[in-house]
């Protein structure tokens, strides 16, 4: 699948304002500056759609784009970031999880992970709210190109490992990814392509 039209919709601090047409709907979402924004310009092969992070944990904004009229792709804020106060924390975490428990339309969320770090304690606890909120979830791992195909294998399989170990009977489905030199791209369109025919 290529998307042949990437339109910016809205910006939003409350899901209730989210737009209503009855279209699936992906949410990107991880830690700041996992490459998220640079994943989402690589997938719509558009450079700016998402601004790439100048002030890692200032965006706030759950923000809507419309792909070719038929699906919306959701740029949601970064978590994780130290910087931050434990007020505007708080904000970020009753954010994501209004829109994770609002959203009806939602189909997946992807969780972004840079696989050249350990396990976060943020992003596990992440996933296992999500997985106890019966939120379906993919991992997509990040900036491949830094490590070795071999490490790539390793490192993955190491963190469903540890998943499994951790909590779950079955490791969620992952695609790896690299912003930088396109690995990915059509493996995690061909996976939208093929939820939103069934
Ligand atoms: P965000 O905060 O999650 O939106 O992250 P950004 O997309 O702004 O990326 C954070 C940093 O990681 C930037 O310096 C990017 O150039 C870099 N980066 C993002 N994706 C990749 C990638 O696939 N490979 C490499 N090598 N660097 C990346």
């Amino acid at each position: 699948m290529q998307i042949h039209s990437a339109e910016f919709v809205i910006s939003n601090t409350d899901v209730g304002k989210c737009p209503k047409d009855p279209i699936p709907e992906y949410a990107f979402i991880g830690r700041s500056n996992v490459g998220k924004s640079s994943l989402i310009n690589m997938i719509t092969n558009r450079k700016g759609l998402a601004k790439t992070s100048g002030t890692p944990g200032k965006t706030q904004l759950i923000n809507h784009f419309r792909m070719d009229n038929r699906w919306f792709l959701v740029d949601l804020p970064g978590y994780g970031y130290a910087r931050v106060s434990k007020k505007q924390r708080k904000g970020f975490q009753k954010l994501i999880t209004d829109y994770f428990e609002k959203r009806k339309q939602l189909v997946c969320a992807f969780v972004l992970i840079d696989l050249r770090l350990e396990p976060q304690k943020t992003d596990l606890e992440f996933m296992y709210w999500l997985g106890t909120n019966s939120i379906p979830f993919t991992i997509v791992f990040t900036k491949a190109d830094k490590l070795k195909p071999a490490a790539v294998s390793r490192k993955t399989g190491e963190y469903l490992q540890k998943l499994t170990e951790d909590a779950w009977e079955e490791a969620p489905p992952h695609i790896v990814t690299s912003a930088q030199n396109g690995t990915g791209k059509d493996e995690l369109l061909g996976y939208i392509e093929h939820i939103n025919q069934q």
